[in-house]
């Protein structure tokens, strides 16, 4: 699945190829995404000028002088800048043609993404008006959160996903951050103290900035027919290692659920 981390890097992917270039026209082969797509999407990008690729959350947003779209890449989508006489495959679901001859084009075998009109102000759209704070932002700091989690019960692992809270913290990259920084996933959030936070927070942006630098290296796929772009190999210290030794000791890891979600730790290392 898509995180954050690859998110930003398909925008700076994308980014270089189609900023300031105009919407020629879009080619939609499948409305049914998680959301359909509106019907009049290509009434109101085509002959504008796209300004910006940003991301807020796992949103990818094109900006707009008039507006702004906004793509999801769900489960298993992708995007890529392809010249425009590229066969279509399978699970493309649509183009967005600009007026330099390249096209934005959009796989999503799973089909839970989406692409929807934001309008004037993106930020105030319901599926953003919501989210918490960025985690690479000055703003995601330990007394933000330390002060969050002190009526907090919930464990430390989905109080830290919590998109409201702060967005991208995914169940892989949650895994890693709370194996570096010594804390029991199952732990309540309102049992961890405000130095422990400021160990956490400070490796979350670490783990993040790291995945989103190797990103950085498979950016040049972004615009290759047989690239793929995206999702690079991570080096994981607990994530899909249950069962084998800790890195850090020599104890086997274990395995729990959280939430429907799969928890890697050490009960050594880990308090
Ligand atoms: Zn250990």
């Amino acid at each position: 699945m898509p995180e954050l981390p690859e998110v930003e890097t398909t925008c700076r992917g994308i980014a270089p190829h189609l900023e300031g270039k105009k919407v020629k026209s879009l080619t939609i082969r499948q409305y049914n995404l998680r959301w359909p797509i509106p019907s009049n999407m290509e009434e109101l990008m085509k002959s504008h000028t796209l300004l910006k690729v940003y991301r807020r959350g796992k949103y990818i947003l094109l900006a707009f002088n008039h507006g702004t779209a906004m793509i999801h890449l769900g489960m298993s989508g992708s995007m890529r800048v392809l010249d425009a006489n590229v066969d279509v495959a399978k699970h493309d679901h649509f183009d967005i043609k600009f007026s330099n001859g390249k096209t934005l084009r959009y796989n999503d075998p799973r089909r839970f993404g989406s692409f929807l009109w934001a309008g004037e102000n993106p930020l105030q759209h319901k599926l953003l008006a919501s989210l918490g704070v960025e985690p690479l932002e000055s703003d995601f700091h330990a007394d933000y959160i330390y002060k969050a989690s002190r009526n907090r019960k919930i464990a430390i692992k989905q109080f830290i996903m919590d998109s409201h809270l702060v967005v991208g913290v995914g169940n892989i990259y949650a895994n890693e951050a709370l194996f570096q920084a010594g804390i029991r996933p199952s732990r309540a959030a309102n049992q961890v103290s405000l130095k422990r936070y400021q160990r956490l927070v400070d490796i979350i942006k670490v783990v993040l900035d790291k995945a989103i630098k190797q990103g950085g290296t498979t950016l040049k796929d972004f615009s290759q027919i047989d690239g793929k772009p995206g999702y690079f190999a991570q080096e994981l210290q607990v994530y899909g290692r249950a069962g084998e030794q800790c890195l850090q000791c020599d104890e086997v890891l274990i395995e729990i659920r959280q939430s429907g979600r799969s928890s890697v730790f050490c009960k050594k290392c880990q308090h």
